[in-house]
């Protein structure tokens, strides 16, 4: 813990935010910055939820602990909605109480002797896990973690690491469509990635937390989608920013039978011991909530709260290319990822909050090749969008 440099990026967003209230108690202060979404659960799903929970105060209804893994009903539903003729078994399926509580686990099993590689600009929780299990520490200032390989990924590299320079690591976490850079990686980019992790003898950690948001055909939503991937990797996912669950918290992890250890050794049976050991599984709550997600009216329900976002986040990238601005994201991801060429990113936030009362993430908080960058997130009410694309443009204009 101790290795750890900076507190959590988000809480310190949360942080800067309750700053500025204080400061500004009657401005409207708008918040793209952490991005949680903002619209409320579709009713069919909050009702099932409701009547799981009434129904657990009656004879016939209460239910227990249910399986570590997950309810069997729940698991075949994800296969059926996430990886259908993807060769997925639903007794690969670990459903859990979010991508983030995943990647931690999953950080227990691998322990602190692996190497890491991770793409940077990345999700913060990957090298803050892989800090607090032991695999890395501070290297004292020059912005990175000793030990951990840093793929560069940025608009010179279409957001896609140069993997022939790129060192040979146990674990690669690869994040598509990435927070915080919106982009979407696209097949070609991932059968390398597959093909790499093969030479290697490495697994790649996918986190397909964003999936749903795949508008572009030719950007898998899963890494199954990639022939060889089985042996290969493991797939983090949630039902946060897929049907607005970031407080219900439900999400899965596939980790397929054919995943093995050097020594011949399946990865799935050390992970169900870490599952059944270490957590207990998700609420049964929040479960019939993501079986109500998947019914065919549920899952209609949620992909229109995903059009809705995508709109806000084509709202928010034309406006910020309309006044000259470079920007990337949003196409196939709710995240507008903005260049301030030579800029601090902490500096650019922190006027653009003193100037517009708007919240944003500076790009250093997810990787020393987020600096210049700035994340928007496209969460948000209609209409505080439109308020802060106004906003927004008279200050660059
Ligand atoms: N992975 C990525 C890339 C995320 O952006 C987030 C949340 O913002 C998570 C995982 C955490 O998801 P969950 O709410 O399922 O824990």
């Amino acid at each position: 813990m101790e290795k750890l440099r900076n507190g959590y990026l988000f809480p310190e967003i949360s942080r800067l935010e309750l700053e500025h209230i204080e400061k500004y108690p009657n401005a409207k202060l708008i918040s793209l910055g952490i991005g949680d979404t903002t619209e409320p659960i579709p009713e069919i799903i909050a009702s099932s939820m409701a009547n799981y929970a009434h129904a657990l105060s009656t004879a016939d209804g209460y239910s227990g602990y249910g399986p570590e893994q997950g309810n069997k009903a729940l698991r075949e539903a994800i296969v059926k909605a996430f990886y259908k003729d993807l060769q997925i078994q639903d007794t690969e399926v670990f459903v859990s109480d979010g991508a983030q509580c995943d990647i931690t686990r999953l950080q227990l099993l691998l322990g602190s002797k692996v190497t890491i590689a991770v793409q940077d600009p990345s999700f913060p929780a990957y090298i803050d896990s892989s800090v607090i299990i032991g695999q890395a520490g501070d290297e004292g200032g020059s912005g990175r973690y000793g030990s951990i390989e840093y793929m560069k990924c940025g608009p010179e590299n279409n957001f896609f690491p140069d993997l022939a320079t790129t060192s040979r690591t146990d674990v690669i976490f690869f994040c598509s469509p990435n927070n915080p850079t919106g982009h979407a990686a696209t097949r070609e980019q991932l059968e390398l990635l597959v093909k790499f992790a093969r030479d290697n003898g490495s697994i790649i950690i996918f986190d397909s937390a964003y999936s749903s948001y795949v508008q572009d055909d030719n950007c898998p939503r899963s890494i199954f989608e990639i022939p060889g991937s089985r042996q290969v990797a493991i797939e983090i996912s949630s039902f946060s920013k897929f049907a607005g669950f970031t407080g219900v918290r439900l999400g899965w992890t596939v980790v397929p039978d054919e995943l093995l250890y050097s020594n011949g050794f399946p990865v799935i049976h050390d992970f169900n011991r870490i599952v059944s050991t270490c957590f207990n599984g998700a609420s049964n709550v929040a479960q019939a909530g993501g079986l109500a997600c998947l019914s065919s009216q549920g899952f209609k329900a949620v992909n229109s709260l995903i059009d809705y976002y995508m709109e806000n986040a084509n709202v928010l990238g034309e406006a910020l290319s309309s006044v000259g601005l470079q920007v990337y994201g949003g196409a196939n991801a709710p995240y507008i990822w903005v260049h301030f060429p030579g800029s601090n990113s902490w500096d650019v936030c922190k006027h653009i909050l003193e100037k517009t009362h708007i919240i944003t993430v500076p790009g250093s908080g997810f990787g020393p090749s987020g600096e210049e960058f700035l994340r928007i997130s496209a969460f948000g009410h209609r209409e505080c969008i439109l308020e802060a694309t106004a906003r927004l443009k008279t200050l660059f204009l």
